[in-house]
């Protein structure tokens, strides 16, 4: 959407519309323009247009926030008219003038951008309040301390957020703050509400003496000069630190912009009947369907979420709740905490009216601010309430029972990343915590355990039961039996991995997956309840929307199994040579690399395939009638060889050979560029013998199987294909030792073999390896790795530069870059479909667990993907 979009009907003629009015049952905007008036003043525009009382005001829109950033903070010609339009109008329906010394009107000035973002950006109240129209305020109200006491909040508020008085040091604390504490300590009174009109209006007086000292400037007594100051400083709000940060965490772009309403004051300060308040239509903790909140009796604005007085409960039910937990007699209750319902039963009533209304109507629970002046209710603010994961499971299922949304808006309500935490067990929000460090989220979850510094380490304490986290510059396959064991897995190196430099032993840390952050100690976590009956309903209701089906990365038997207990449809990606690491069998595979000749490799092999003929019976059995993708080995072979002298030594004495043949082959062995080296199919086509021995295990296994009746559906899968002849090769030796073995075991077992689809020249021949290939799965680590030539490995240390410039959109490695690598996964699909229609396509990558690329992967037209399941919590 564009500015001329907006502007389409409006003739040459005809001034660009930058000013949106609402109130008085009317309003210029709706809802559905958030885009251009913010989230609030759509939602105010809204409120307006359904009749429910809101104060009069306007709203001007993001572009001209866009506008003031691209010409040097100066704005629209026209708009100075439509704003002096858009007052008139306000005062017409007050009855009151801004700046009129008898009468005055006073206005709000506030932010608002497209989505919410609470407390990041700025908000004047009480706005043309001067020397002359606190006067006016004193007729028109009768009652000199709230006169005083508007005053000198208006002041306080502007002198922070327009004149930008802030305190000089760290230490120092709001120098306007002080100045009230200091006045309180002399009237030896407690409570902001214990000062008289006299009091507030010294402190008037002593807060324009602050400003005239610190900042040599008088405060500014024009409405207008004020007006336009608040304007400036929302927009200029959009940019302060705090902002930034938050949009850059939200991922919210820079170019949306805040819009700026400006809306006549009510007041909840003007004496007992008066209040202010939030509310939410539901509980946005458990989501149940109940009315609650809090509100102040006698306050304005911030003062409920500012803890100066602790606020009451909105509700009767609430109140006695608290009084209970706090065993409390229903006469204790009734003086320290009474309710709103109870102190005013009329307003309440209105109140729960007009959630039901916002609720009917948005058809999602609200988050409601309001206002009470003398006894009459006052809407300030609605949107779509932030709720934690189970409340957003439970507000969007009982909504569906209730006849407001349908199943597949009920499906959409729900973030991908809330239903993920409530898979996994996370920090208690309310235990207090240390942080150390903050490195990257590699996984969701919450786990604690002692500090240790090798893999066997961590075995070793795991066999004694103890919880421990392995802590490593970076993790290599042989770490594997120590990452199994340990509870979780900090590494300084590595993309998505944290970034931590720990260096005392014996320590206890906890690490936060979901956020990448590391606690001192034992930081205490909730378990997931994913077993809930809305759990259910929900999941199969996306079941039934989904088109992509999810099989699960797993390597044995017992993640087979979980995998399959949490609903995977099969294997999509099961490594073999994850199982080369298992207990001794690291000696079989080094004896294999090292031999001289075939024969001596055939010799290891023997010894090696039987176990892993049992892996795969294991998982296979385990995934009886679902497809299992067996990749056949890929990693480069020094990856299997010991790295340090010591290591080298021991390993020659086991084996009984010099230690100089050793050191020779792992030299052999190195390459410049591992991962662009001796690897993948490229073993296969150099070493016959290995996936042949593979192929011979998977097919052993699957003989057995099928003698037992137990449903098999194996599917062999090659790496790093980029020629057709190499699959073709590969293919013609697999197919060949399988006929062989079925013959023998006088048994038929169907199976597949496929290749993976991880070099970019795969993706752009597509067509010719189909021809050769039953199923493509998309390795989209290595095909984003060699497509951006961006080794994962070494990113870690450039990728946040290119973040923060916005060179990147988001780290590759987590999601998948769509408008590069994407488009050679659409070409590749495309190609493979045209030469062969029954192809069966997934993803086998990382991203398969991204939410973003597996929106993109139901585009693309995938049928599968495999996702990793609690990659980093072991
Ligand atoms: P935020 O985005 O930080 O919530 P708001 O613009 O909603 O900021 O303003 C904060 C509070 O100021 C509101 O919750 C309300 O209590 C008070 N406020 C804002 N506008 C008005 C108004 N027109 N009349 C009375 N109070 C107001
Ligand atoms: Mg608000
Ligand atoms: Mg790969």
């Amino acid at each position: 959407m564009n500015a001329q979009q907006h502007n389409g009907q409006g003739t040459k003629s005809r001034s660009k519309r930058y000013v949106y009015s609402f109130g008085g049952g009317k309003a210029d905007g709706h809802a559905g323009l958030n885009w251009l008036l913010g989230g609030k003043g759509a939602n105010l525009a809204e409120m307006a247009r359904l009749g429910l009382p809101v104060p009069p005001g306007m709203t001007i829109t993001t572009e001209v926030c866009t506008y003031y950033y691209a010409r040097q903070h100066s704005y629209p010609p026209e708009l100075d008219k439509q704003v002096r339009n858009g007052l008139t109008r306000i005062e017409k329906i007050m009855g009151r003038r801004f700046g009129d010394p008898e009468n005055p009107l006073l206005l709000s000035v506030r932010s608002g951008a497209r989505v919410s973002m609470p407390g990041m950006m700025d908000t004047v109240l009480n706005l043309g309040l001067n020397d002359t129209t606190v006067q006016g305020l004193i007729k028109q109200s009768g009652n000199p301390r709230f006169a005083y006491d508007c005053y000198r909040r208006f002041i306080q508020m502007y002198g922070d957020v327009v004149l930008g008085l802030k305190p000089e040091s760290k230490t120092e604390r709001d120098p306007f703050e002080t100045l009230i504490e200091d006045k309180k300590a002399a009237r030896d009174i407690t409570l902001d509400t214990e000062l008289t009109a006299d009091d507030l209006r010294e402190l008037v007086a002593e807060f324009k003496a602050l400003i005239q000292d610190r900042l040599h400037l008088t405060f500014p007594q024009d409405p207008q000069e004020q007006l336009w100051g608040a304007i400036g400083a929302v927009f200029g709000s959009w940019n302060n630190p705090r902002a930034v940060t938050y949009r850059k965490i939200e991922n919210i772009p820079e170019e949306w912009g805040t819009a700026v309403t400006v809306q006549a004051m009510v007041f909840g300060n003007l004496g007992e009947d008066c209040a202010t308040g939030v509310a939410f239509t539901r509980d946005l903790s458990t989501g149940e369907k109940v009315l609650n909140g809090d509100f102040l009796v006698n306050a304005q604005g911030e003062d409920v979420v500012a803890g100066i007085r602790t606020p009451l409960p909105i509700t009767l039910a609430a109140s006695r709740q608290r009084a209970a937990r706090e065993g409390r007699s229903e006469e204790e209750r009734k003086t320290l905490y009474p309710s709103l319902e109870e102190r005013m039963p009329e307003c309440f009533a209105t109140l729960q009216e007009i959630a039901q209304t916002l609720e009917a109507h948005y058809k999602d629970a609200q988050d409601i601010e309001f206002t009470i002046q003398k006894g009459q209710l006052w809407m300030l603010q609605t949107r779509a309430g932030k709720r934690t994961a189970a409340a957003a499971l439970k507000i969007a299922v009982d909504m569906v029972h209730e006849g407001l949304i349908d199943e597949r808006t009920a499906v959409l309500r729900v973030a991908p990343a809330q239903l993920d935490q409530l898979l996994h067990p996370t920090l208690d929000p309310a235990a207090a915590k240390e942080r150390l460090a903050r490195g990257l989220p590699a996984s969701p979850g919450a786990v604690s355990g002692a500090v240790v510094f090798s893999a066997d380490d961590a075995e070793a304490a795991a066999r004694t039961g103890r919880k421990v986290i392995l802590v490593r510059i970076e993790t290599s396959p042989e770490d594997i039996h120590g990452m199994h064991a340990a509870q979780g897995i900090l590494t300084a190196r590595g993309g998505a991995s944290s970034h931590a430099a720990l260096v005392s032993r014996g320590m206890l840390i906890t690490l936060d997956g979901s956020t990448g952050e590391v606690f001192r100690g034992q930081v205490p976590t909730r378990d997931p309840n994913p077993d809930t009956p809305e759990f259910k309903t929900f999941m199969l209701w996306a079941d039934h929307f989904r088109r992509l089906r999810v099989r699960a990365n797993a390597d044995t038997p017992h993640d087979a199994k979980v995998a399959r207990e949490f609903g995977a449809e099969g294997i999509g990606l099961c490594r073999t040579e994850h199982m080369f690491f298992e207990g001794d069998r690291i000696d079989a595979v080094r004896e294999m690399i090292l031999a001289e000749d075939t024969a001596g490799r055939k010799r290891a092999l023997d010894k090696l395939m039987p176990m892993q003929k049992g892996d795969f019976v294991g998982i296979l059995r385990t995934m009886a009638g679902l497809p299992v993708t067996i990749r056949l080995l890929d990693p480069p072979l020094h990856e299997f060889l010991p790295h340090t002298e010591e290591e080298i030594v021991d390993l020659a004495a086991k084996l009984g050979v010099p230690a100089e043949r050793l050191r020779a082959k792992r030299n052999a062995l190195h390459e410049v560029n591992p991962m662009l080296g001796h690897r993948g199919c490229r073993l296969g086509i150099t070493f016959p013998e290995i996936y042949e021995a593979q192929a011979r295990a998977i097919m052993e296994a699957a003989c057995e199987l099928a003698r037992e009746g137990v449903e098999i559906i194996p599917e062999i899968m090659v790496p790093l294909v980029g020629y057709k002849r190499e699959l073709e090769i590969l293919r013609e030796r697999i197919v060949r030792v399988c006929t062989e073995v079925a013959n023998v075991q006088r048994v038929t077992v169907p199976y597949t073999v496929g290749t993976m689809i991880e070099v970019p020249r795969a993706t752009v021949v597509a067509d010719t390896i189909a021809a050769a290939a039953d199923f493509f799965s998309f390795g989209t680590n290595d095909l984003t790795q060699m497509t951006l030539g961006l080794s994962r490995d070494d990113a870690g240390k450039f990728l946040p530069d290119y973040l923060n410039q916005g060179i990147f959109p988001q780290d590759p490695f987590v999601s998948l870059d769509q408008s590069g690598v994407g488009l050679l996964v659409e070409l590749a699909v495309r190609k493979g479909r045209a030469a062969r229609s029954d192809l069966k396509i997934g993803i086998c990558g990382e991203h398969g667990g991204d939410p973003a690329s597996v929106q993109f992967c139901h585009q693309a037209g995938g049928k599968r993907a495999s996702t990793t399941l609690a990659a980093a919590t072991a």
